[in-house]
Parts: structure tokens; C-alpha cells; sequence
């Protein structure tokens, strides 16, 4: 078992609940410059006492985030107070702080090249990286939210009690640490390694984000390009999209080299992670023979917030700019988990039950916040 730090222990201990509170905003701001947390996806800890933690809450951004949104949470119960409700992970967090005492901060992400580490159906990754051998666990699915991701994670850390870090299959990462440091500077350590190991292992070396193309917006029934000299053959596309799907008021087309890979080779996007079931749907077909032409095939959906064009990339629907831009990076990180997983020969895709129930309970609770 790791040695218990003790003078960072009582070090915390002495720090009063509101600059703990202001600690939390720092971190997930230092993780936000890094681009490994961004909107509402992932939570931040750190412990209150023997028996509580303070907890990022759910559904609101980093970049909104006060020090009176932080909710307090007891981690045998899981009772709370607070003007907000705690992270829906509260149970993994509180999970991971019984079983390793020694961890005062706790940083949960769902960072790109970590996360598609995450989905390979490797349950232990060894990486080479900066002239260290890193070794970091995985622990089993579990839909998010569940007592048995908690527990899947606890018998994780208990298993491997040397890993600050460890990562939630199909999910996203966990790294424990003694200071908030400690956790900012491993979750960026874990997000470089873990991009080697996907370049080393399974010849998959892409960047990640929104490379863009086409986008749009309804305005007044009508539709407005965000720029001039649209090809013809695009806007068929985007009025398309908009006729079959008119719930939807942004499209953003993103034109990155995994979605353009997968645009190209793939005739179907499986969903690897948990995230993209939850925002673009369970699973989505690519139409091929397109390749650009007027008047081939669209697949339009009314369940799928993407929509792919052969050699194209894909047009990510969103309510909003902001949803359509999720939309975007969380296609975009399928796309690499895709070209990963078959370049590697390793990749497990969810279960369509699965799917279906995080497809919902996600849209139910961002109609709530949405109605809020
Ligand atoms: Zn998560």
C-alpha cells in the first residue's frame, strides 16, 4: 500500500471549506486552459474532513462555476447540502475516497486521447512516455452514474494500490492525488501518454477538436451560412438536414481528419463511449456512393445528431450553437476511438440497452436544465 502522506493530509485539513471551495473553481480552471474539461463533462472533489467531500455539481460550466455552487457531500451516505445538486458521479468519488485514504483531491475527465484508451477492452495499458514506464489500470463498465461503476472503481484502486490514475472503461479518467497539483499535473501527464500509446499501439496519431467547414443556422424560417460562397452541392445538404430534422437550429460541419477518415472508410460509428450515446445517439450509419455528388444519399435521423458525407466529414446538430458544437467534439472523438479501435484490432462497442437508457435519461435531464 502507498505511504500515507501526512503532512499534505494535515496541510488540507488546515485550509478553511471556502479557499477548499476556490481550489476546486482553480483546478477545473487550470484543466479547462489544458482542454481536458470542458462545458459540464467530468467533476472535480476534494475531501472535507474524515467523512465529506466538496463536489463540483451537475450540469453547470466550469466557466460558471462559483464557490457557493460546490456542494458538500458525505461520502458514507452520500447525503448532500448545497443550492445545487452534487455530480451525478458523486458515487465514484466517494467510492474512490474510502477506498484510498491517503487521496485528499479527486479529477474526473472525459479527455479525448485518455478516454479513447478507455475503450480498446485492454484492462491494463502499459506505455512507454517520457522516458518512464506507466502502467495504468482499467476498470470495468459500468453505466455512469451507478453504484457498480462505484464499485467497479473501488475494486479497481484496491487492486492496483500503487495508480494514482486509473482509467473507467469506455468512459473517461480518474486520477487521485494529494494536492491539487498533483491532479492537474497527472491528468495532462495521463492525456500526453495515452496519445503516444494510441500512435505507438494502434498507429492512430490525430489531433483532436473542430476543424471547420460549413456552418449555419435558421433565422426566421430561413437559413444563414456563418460564410459567404457556399457550394451548391453543401447547401443541398444543410436544407436537407433542416426539412428532415426541424427541431434542429444549428449545424456545425466538422471537417477534422478522423471525422474525414471515418467519412471516407467507415459505413457505420458504433458508439465506444459513453458520451457519445448520451449526445449523438446509439450508433450511426454512413452512407457510401455519396462522395459528394448532387443528389446522392443522406442519413437523417431523428435520433442521431450527426449526419456524415462521404469524404466530407459530418454536420453535427445542435437546439443551439453550443449543443451543436458538443455534437462536434464528441463526434469528433468517436471518429479517433473508431480509426483506434480498428486500426488496433481492440474495441468493444456499448450494448444497444445500454445505449438507449444513457440516450435517454441524457436528453430528459438536459430538457429539465434546458426548461430551467
Ligand atoms: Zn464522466
Amino acid at each position: 500500500m502507498k505511504n500515507l502522506n501526512l503532512s499534505a493530509v494535515s496541510e488540507n485539513l488546515t485550509k478553511d471549506i471556502g479557499s477548499r471551495r476556490r481550489e476546486l473553481i482553480d483546478i477545473a480552471k487550470r484543466l479547462g486552459e489544458n482542454g481536458l474539461l470542458v462545458r459540464t463533462w467530468g467533476n472535480i472533489s476534494v475531501r472535507d474532513g474524515k467523512d465529506h467531500m466538496l463536489i463540483s455539481p451537475s450540469g453547470i460550466r466550469y466557466e460558471d462555476m462559483e464557490a457557493d455552487n460546490i456542494c458538500r457531500v458525505n461520502i458514507r451516505d452520500l447525503s448532500w447540502d448545497g443550492k445545487l445538486k452534487p455530480s451525478s458521479e458523486m458515487l465514484v468519488h466517494a467510492a474512490a475516497y474510502i477506498a484510498r485514504p491517503d487521496c485528499e483531491y479527486i479529477v474526473h475527465t472525459h479527455q479525448t486521447y485518455a478516454t479513447v484508451a478507455s475503450c480498446l477492452g485492454i484492462k491494463d495499458l502499459k506505455i512507454y512516455s517520457d522516458d518512464y514506464d506507466l502502467r495504468i489500470p482499467v476498470a470495468d463498465y459500468a453505466l455512469p452514474g451507478t453504484a457498480r461503476l462505484a464499485d467497479n472503481v473501488a475494486s479497481c484502486l484496491n487492486r492496483h494500490r500503487g495508480s494514482d490514475f486509473i482509467l473507467l472503461s469506455n468512459h473517461g479518467t480518474l486520477c487521485l492525488g494529494e494536492s491539487a497539483d498533483e491532479c492537474v499535473e497527472q491528468s495532462v501527464y495521463m492525456e500526453k501518454a495515452c496519445r503516444h500509446y494510441l500512435t505507438d499501439k494502434c498507429r492512430t496519431d490525430l489531433d483532436c477538436g473542430i476543424v471547420k467547414g460549413y456552418d449555419s443556422h435558421m433565422e426566421d424560417g430561413r437559413i444563414v451560412y456563418e460564410d459567404g460562397d457556399v457550394p451548391q452541392r453543401v447547401k443541398r445538404i444543410h436544407e436537407e438536414i433542416y426539412k428532415k430534422r426541424p427541431d434542429v437550429s444549428y449545424i456545425v460541419h466538422n471537417k477534422s481528419e478522423a471525422s474525414l477518415i471515418v467519412s471516407r472508410r467507415a459505413t457505420v460509428l458504433r458508439p465506444l463511449l459513453d458520451d457519445f450515446a448520451q449526445i449523438i445517439g446509439t450508433g450511426v450509419r454512413i452512407p457510401f456512393n455519396y462522395h459528394g455528388r448532387d443528389g446522392g444519399r443522406l442519413i437523417v435521423s431523428s435520433k442521431v445528431n450527426c449526419v456524415f458525407v462521404p469524404d466530407d466529414g459530418v454536420y453535427c446538430l445542435g437546439d443551439d450553437l453550443e449543443e451543436a458544437r458538443a455534437a462536434a467534439l464528441i463526434a469528433d472523438k468517436a471518429c479517433i476511438a473508431q480509426v483506434a479501435a480498428s486500426r488496433s484490432g481492440h474495441g468493444k462497442a456499448l450494448g444497444l440497452i445500454d445505449c438507449m437508457k444513457m440516450n435517454r435519461n441524457y436528453r430528459k435531464k438536459y430538457a429539465a436544465l434546458a426548461k430551467k
